[in-house]
């Protein structure tokens, strides 16, 4: 069956594109899928623009298309089980993060299932006059281009696709080239669950020949992306002489700022998954590691300990604690950084060097990998190097924790740990972060916002505004006994 959805229908690429899709943590071949060219995008927009203008969907009643989102968070579950295993191969990640993963992506499709239905008829402004009705109501933002990575595919796919359909938008979906089968699964779904023919289109294929073109086209009205920094930049500029909506999820460089009055064993503890679950590659990983000096010593020993048990392995090796990076070329990159670090003058406590396993030989694992005596100015400090690299600076006070948190261009994410409920809660809200968490560590749920402040983005996914992303509002004035104003007269 060919892979890329087009108005309703499963086709082949015009041009007979194709690409292998590996598992990362041994490169066995997990299927080979179409890849598609400049004529498949033309008519995936088309076909978007087509059931936006014409269709039935951006006209059909909120409840209805909250009942769709309802039915295919069923259907999700049904299909659990297929898309964690699909999604594990793609990945590489445990298979129990998987199902983490698809267990979050159905609780996204039911609230915005919930917020869709919640959808009243706008807001109607006090006049002061009787004869005038105005209100101002929402409607679906257009044909929308959703571009998602690799690292968590369906999640962050879903954040995207459940609001998008909310709001009563269409859209165009490329995943990343790297992990497409579990967006491949979902437009199933999606067309068992009854949406009409081209509201929902997926193309599959590398960024700069099927991403690109999306975010240039004029007939496309909004881009959702979720990516690195350097390629948000590239989106931002694409969609400029269109003056398209964007909304952007970059990456962060997020700081876990630990107190010496913090319970440590809790903090040791979550630091290690801070970083180091995934093997690193998450958005809002706690990459730099910051401890007040007179804990320091103590706290990077009980870390690095840790860190050299967390055990590498496939994602159905039930002993792995964690999986591989997404790529050689991820791998390199990685490794790059650590280097550059040491040459630099950070100290290299463990990791730093691709296991010698024989058993991981034909993966791209890399190990937990603990760089000491950072400094802000370094590069593995300053930028994402989006792997199992954890760098440790010290700190003296909260004045100096706070500048070297902020002192980065990202501001996705950051924690706080310390048994000073004043101290953590006024350090909470210093941090320049789109997230911030106290005494703990990842956790987020869909009824909140989540994004970044400063270069980690533009807009926010989830929560009520997650939805709003879709929508623009319309200032609808009716005069009820229009007469001749006789201005002019
Ligand atoms: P990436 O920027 O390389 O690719 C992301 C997507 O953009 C892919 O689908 C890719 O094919 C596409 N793309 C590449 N070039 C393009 C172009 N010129 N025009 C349009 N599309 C293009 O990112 P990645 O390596 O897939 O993902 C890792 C990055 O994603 C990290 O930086 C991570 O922090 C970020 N991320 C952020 C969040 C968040 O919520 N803020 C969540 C997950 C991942």
């Amino acid at each position: 069956m060919p892979e890329l959805f087009i108005d309703g229908a499963w086709t082949a690429a015009r041009d007979g594109g194709v690409r292998e899709i590996r598992c990362p943590a041994d490169g066995t071949l997990v299927a080979t899928v179409d890849e598609a060219g400049a004529r498949d995008v033309e008519a995936a927009v088309l076909a978007a623009r087509n059931a936006f203008d014409r269709g039935p969907w951006p006209r059909t009643p909120a409840a209805e298309r909250a009942a769709l989102l309802s039915r295919v968070a069923g259907l999700i579950e049904r299909e659990k089980d297929a898309l964690a295993r699909s999604e594990s191969l793609d990945t590489g990640k445990r298979l129990v993060e998987s199902e983490y993963d698809i267990a979050d992506v159905v609780r996204c499709f039911r609230h915005f299932a919930a917020l869709t239905a919640a959808e009243d008829g706008g807001r109607v402004v006090d006049t002061g006059d009787p004869e005038i009705d105005s209100r101002v109501v929402r409607e679906p933002a257009g044909v929308c281009a959703l571009i998602t990575p690799w690292n968590y595919p369906l999640l962050q796919t879903a954040w995207k696709v459940a609001p998008a359909l909310g709001a009563g938008t269409t859209f165009v979906l490329k995943p990343s080239e790297l992990t497409p089968h579990t967006a491949i699964l979902l437009m199933r779904l999606l067309a068992e669950a009854g949406l009409p023919a081209g509201v929902a289109n997926l193309v599959l294929g590398a960024g700069v020949s099927v991403g690109a073109p999306l975010t240039e086209d004029p007939r496309v009205d909004l881009v959702s992306f979720t990516g690195g920094l350097a390629t948000g930049r590239r989106v931002m500029a694409a969609a400029a002489p269109t003056v398209k909506k964007v909304a952007l999820e970059l990456g962060g460089k997020n700081p876990n700022i630990v107190f010496a009055d913090a319970d440590v064993e809790t903090a040791v503890d979550y630091a290690l998954t801070a970083v180091f679950l995934h093997s690193g590659q998450v958005c809002s990983a706690g990459a730099r590691l910051l401890v007040q000096d007179e804990l320091h010593d103590r706290f990077v020993d009980a870390v690095v300990a840790g860190a050299r048990a967390i055990r590498l392995g496939g994602p159905f090796d039930p002993a792995a604690r964690t999986g591989p990076l997404i790529s050689a070329a991820h791998r390199d990159k990685v490794e790059a950084y650590v280097a550059a670090g040491i040459a630099e003058g950070a100290v290299l406590r463990c990791g730093g060097a691709r296991p010698d396993d024989p058993a991981l030989a034909d993966g791209f694992y890399y190990p937990p990998t603990v760089l000491d005596e950072c400094t802000p100015d370094m590069s593995v400090v300053e930028e994402e190097s989006f792997g199992p690299v954890l760098t440790v600076e010290r700190f003296r006070d909260e004045d100096e924790a706070v500048t070297l948190a902020n002192d980065t261009v990202y501001g996705l994410a950051g924690a706080v740990w310390s048994g000073d409920v004043g101290r953590a809660r006024r350090v909470a809200s210093r941090l320049r972060a789109g997230t911030v968490w106290i005494n703990d560590f990842h956790p987020y749920v869909p009824q909140a916002e989540w994004g970044g402040m400063k270069q980690s983005g533009i807009g926010r996914e989830l929560g009520p505004a997650g939805l709003a992303e879709y929508q623009e509002t319309k200032h609808l004035w009716h005069n009820l006994a229009p007469r001749p104003q006789g201005w002019f007269a």
